[in-house]
């Protein structure tokens, strides 16, 4: 795939190269900009998120490439490790004003912040091959992220979302030395089999309750788009079997995980990522006017008017992914929590906490602040939930331990589907 669009990479660049001393003249221009946003560094990272297999399996995402040979000039740009942003934006010849335009059309998505080996970058320029109209940035085969130009200082984002279909996959293993390695002998990843450890973490302790010979069944779906794994997987249903008590979990639509009676196995969530009480100086509004730019931007968050140096803390039991200075989003930090949530905090003045390190509802993670473009003193928190960001005053967050009485009967038909998968596990891959 990438073969195929090198050469016209290197003959654009080719026909660039008389312009290049009008645009080391503009460049010089933009130093003080420049070196601004080249400070804020954008590594790509490995994953840190549930939902990843190994890379093997993974397809990497196809760019749609123009049907016209004639059309605008566009570049493309696969990530490797150590690219970032700003390099990569010098290395076609696209100001850092333009990086830093885009910056502020993503900072409701924040998806910029992390590039991973293996996304694609493509960049379309106007007729002229001169200016940049829209970049887009492949993130796996069912997810990319647009930035489209508006006007001569403004691009706004576009998140495009491909359902693809999903199929079920029977996993079963034996144990043999400890879970960890039981369950990638038996084809888990690294990382579902974090995700299982820690959900059973309050009833199971799997070195001191398992023993060898004991055994597991996971329920996994794994996303398809035109017949390949995206690279995307939900865990739906586990059962552990472990001496002579049994130990379950099932994804419901809610993207909580509850036991087969209905108990929620997630920590509970605080509603607010603070003590005390703070004035909400702007909800949640995924069609708000942006307070500074005027322009229409989608609030992700909830932003609660508090003095500098406030604590700020977790909202519930979870790794940090995250933590980042962005020119907009100021320092932040994000949390993935057990099930399908994620938590994050922006405009922090002080940080406490280590990407990768597990936090505790309740701990303290940062000092509010006034970092990024920030309008005055105040925390912005935001809760996703299955990839989205919810209005976290109102969502329904796993205070509760169990299933609500009116959905029991839906949670029980899904744990009696999955529990079938489990009991004809012969077969490997089953349509779901
Ligand atoms: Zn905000």
């Amino acid at each position: 795939m990438n073969a195929t669009w090198k050469p016209s990479i290197e003959e654009q660049m080719k026909k660039r190269r008389n312009r290049r001393l009008l645009a080391c003249a503009m460049l010089l221009v933009l130093v003080g900009l420049g070196s601004f946003i080249s400070s804020y560094f954008f590594a790509p990272e490995q994953p840190t998120s549930t939902e990843q297999l190994t890379a093997a399996d993974i397809v990497a995402p196809t760019p749609t490439q123009p049907a016209e040979p004639q059309g605008p000039p566009v570049h493309t740009w696969n990530i490797s490790d150590g690219d970032n942003l700003s390099a990569i934006f010098d290395s076609l010849e696209i100001n850092q004003t333009i990086l830093y335009q885009i910056l502020a059309a993503d900072e409701p998505l924040l998806a910029l912040d992390i590039l991973r080996p293996g996304n694609t970058l493509t960049f379309t320029m106007d007729e002229t091959g001169e200016r940049l109209e829209k970049m887009a940035l492949f993130i796996n085969l069912a997810h990319q992220v647009v930035y489209h130009r508006v006007d001569d200082d403004t691009f706004e984002f576009e998140d495009i979302d491909i359902p693809g279909t999903w199929e079920t996959q029977i996993i079963e293993g034996e144990i043999n030395g400890s879970f960890y390695l039981s369950a990638l002998a038996a084809g888990l990843s690294d990382q579902e089999t974090g995700n299982i450890t820690n959900l059973f973490k309050s009833r199971l302790n799997f070195t001191r309750d398992m023993r060898a010979g004991d055994h597991f069944q996971v329920v996994r779906s794994l996303q398809l788009v035109d017949g390949k794994l995206t690279g995307q997987s939900h865990i739906e249903g586990i059962r552990i079997f472990a001496r002579k008590n049994s130990y379950t979990a099932f994804l419901f639509d809610d993207g909580n995980y509850y036991d087969d009676k209905g108990e929620s196995l997630a920590s509970a969530f605080l509603r607010y990522p603070f003590k005390g009480n703070y004035r909400i100086s702007s909800s949640f509004n995924p069609k708000r006017k942006h307070p500074v730019t005027g322009r229409i931007s989608p609030h992700s968050g909830t932003d609660f008017s508090m003095p500098i140096g406030t604590s700020v803390l977790a909202t519930s039991d979870g790794e940090v992914t995250r933590v980042k200075n962005h020119p907009f989003a100021g320092k932040y930090i994000e949390i993935k929590h057990d099930g399908q949530y994620l938590s994050r905090y922006l405009h922090l003045s002080k940080i406490n906490v280590k990407r990768g390190q597990m936090v505790k509802r309740g701990q303290v993670i940062a000092k509010s602040g006034n970092t990024g473009r920030s309008t005055g003193p105040h925390l912005h928190y935001e809760l996703h939930i299955k990839g989205r960001a919810v209005n976290a005053i109102t969502a329904k967050i796993p205070m509760a331990a169990s299933i609500p009485k009116e959905r029991i009967a839906d949670f029980r038909q899904r744990v009696d589907e999955v529990i079938a998968l489990m009991e004809h596990s012969h077969q490997d891959l089953v349509g779901l």
